[in-house]
């Protein structure tokens, strides 16, 4: 499965940065555009952090939305599938500038 190397990756992060404090609680970015399945996260988050200093943290998932910069008209426009088009002028030829994220974005942890 996808996800669960994806949550092994943000569990790892998490650990190193939290040394020997335990971790309260961890804010990950999943873009709308992003193929992984925010559920499927929080569901390894919880398998994967078992045991560890991030057994019993809050996991927030905040999802950016999808947006693009149009090759055509050069505008930006907001992006609700991954080949989604321009929603000012229906071109297709969008560079993904938003909503691809997958990252940590905070980690709290105890003092
Ligand atoms: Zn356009």
């Amino acid at each position: 499965m996808h996800e669960m190397s994806l949550t092994q990756g943000i569990i790892d992060l998490c650990l190193e940065h939290a040394g020997t404090r335990r971790v309260n609680s961890v804010e990950v970015e999943i873009g709308l555009l992003s193929s992984a399945v925010p559920e499927a996260i929080e569901f390894c988050f919880e398998a994967c952090s078992k045991g560890t200093l991030l057994e019993g943290a809050m996991l927030a998932i905040i999802r950016p939305p999808g947006k693009g910069h149009c090759q055509e008209c050069l505008q930006e426009t907001p992006l609700n599938e991954l080949y989604g088009a321009c929603q000012r002028c229906g071109s297709n030829r969008i560079t993904i500038t938003g909503g691809e994220e997958l990252r940590v974005r905070a980690i709290e942890v105890e003092d």
